[in-house]
């Protein structure tokens, strides 16, 4: 049996190389596909095939504010925060920026340039203890009431300013990539002025276009922002952004009740939850919803730390409501621990975690482990590395 099992492994691991295994959700199997992942708010990470940004994904306070794993992994710039060409901030509210976790984030990433209002930047020189460092990878554009355009690590992208109580500036942002248009106006107020110096974005072809919910569900601000998506925003589908995770369901249900006038608009449920965008193909009467980007219900992300010595997370995603079982075997094949997934069954990301000890609760020695996930007779696994000093 335990034969058996090491086969099932080496098989396995000669078709995958584990560092393919998880990355899925960041990887659009098409190329002409964007996957964004949710964070919180108004934060997203949106991955073009050989583009990545973040928008809005360094939090300060926010009801929501995400879970400190998840905080460690962006700071840290692990998978599939790695690599990031653009860090985007819109405007220097704490629901949307964090100085702090922005400079930790640029030690770890010498890729990323930062992209913000002019208080962006100074919020950044007065909080960052390494901003010396990293200053030459922070651009300030305040274009009040005007359009910029500019080239960052191959992206293009249009700034303009939009108004918002209780800031200087709040930047507006088109980001080409790779072809595919991403309009993203941060806070910006519902009203039809905000927008009247910008006649330029009823030309563009929008793929994704991010707004506050309240553009289109809100009895009081909807008439207006209605009309400003109807005249200035030319897009296959709509984001809505801004909510707390408490009202997501009351969204979601408010969208499945929009005037079909109303198609292809998605809120997200949780934090970390993702979704593959493929382009709408013309006079096709079916929706190309995300889901059916995902083939199983279930996909495994790479742990991390890896190598670790005290704890390691296992992140994994969520299709479709599933619960799954999670379990660590020795080189052996051997199965040595169980692993209690969280209660949660619902589609999105958790976490497992694992502290290297055996069911019996007995540190085990360094060496390479294994974790399965599985699910509905599908499974996948990962190899993970133990260290002791
Ligand atoms: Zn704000």
């Amino acid at each position: 049996m335990n034969f058996i099992r090491i086969n099932i492994f080496i098989v396995f691991f000669c078709i995958f190389p584990y560092q393919a295994i998880g990355s899925y959700f960041t990887e659009p199997n098409a190329t002409d596909s964007i996957a964004v992942t949710f964070i919180i708010n108004a934060g997203f990470l949106i991955k073009s095939p050989h583009k990545k940004i973040l928008i809005d994904a360094f939090i300060a306070r926010h009801p929501d504010t995400p879970p400190s794993a998840l905080n460690e992994q962006i700071e840290n710039a692990y998978p599939p925060f790695d690599n990031v060409d653009l860090i985007l901030v819109t405007h220097p509210h704490a629901d949307h920026f964090s100085a702090v976790s922005i400079g930790e984030h640029m030690r770890n990433n010498s890729n990323g340039i930062l992209v913000g209002p002019q208080e962006v930047h100074d919020s950044m020189e007065r909080n960052c203890d390494n901003y010396e460092q990293i200053k030459d990878r922070i651009i300030a554009r305040s274009p009040y009431r005007s359009t910029v355009s500019l080239t960052v690590n191959s992206i293009p992208i249009k700034i303009f300013q939009l108004d918002h109580d209780g800031v200087k500036t709040n930047n507006g942002y088109m980001i080409d990539m790779e072809g595919k248009i991403i309009f993203h106006p941060g806070d910006a107020e519902p009203y039809l002025e905000n927008y009247s110096p910008y006649l330029w974005l009823k030309q563009e072809k929008i793929f994704i276009a991010f707004i506050n919910y309240w553009y289109l569900i809100d009895d009081e601000h909807s008439v207006e922002g209605k009309q400003i998506i109807n005249r200035y925003l030319n897009y296959d589908y709509l984001v809505l952004m801004h909510h707390s995770l408490a009202s997501s369901a009351y969204l979601i249900q408010a969208v499945a009740e929009l005037d079909p006038l109303w198609p292809n608009v998605f809120v997200y449920e949780h934090s970390l939850e993702p979704k593959i965008f493929v382009p709408i193909v013309p006079d096709s009467n079916s929706n190309n919803k995300d889901s059916s980007a995902f083939p199983h219900a279930f996909t495994l992300i790479q742990n991390y730390p890896n190598p670790f010595r005290q704890l390691t997370f296992i992140p994994y995603a969520l299709h479709t409501t599933v619960r799954v079982t999670i379990e660590i075997f020795n080189i052996e094949g051997q199965r040595i621990r169980s692993l209690a997934t969280d209660q949660n069954t619902h589609v999105g990301y958790h976490y497992a975690n694992w502290d290297g000890r055996d069911e019996h609760n007995n540190r085990l020695s360094s060496g390479i482990y294994f974790c399965r996930i599985s699910a509905d007779g599908y499974y996948e696994i990962q190899k993970i590395m133990l260290l002791h000093n």
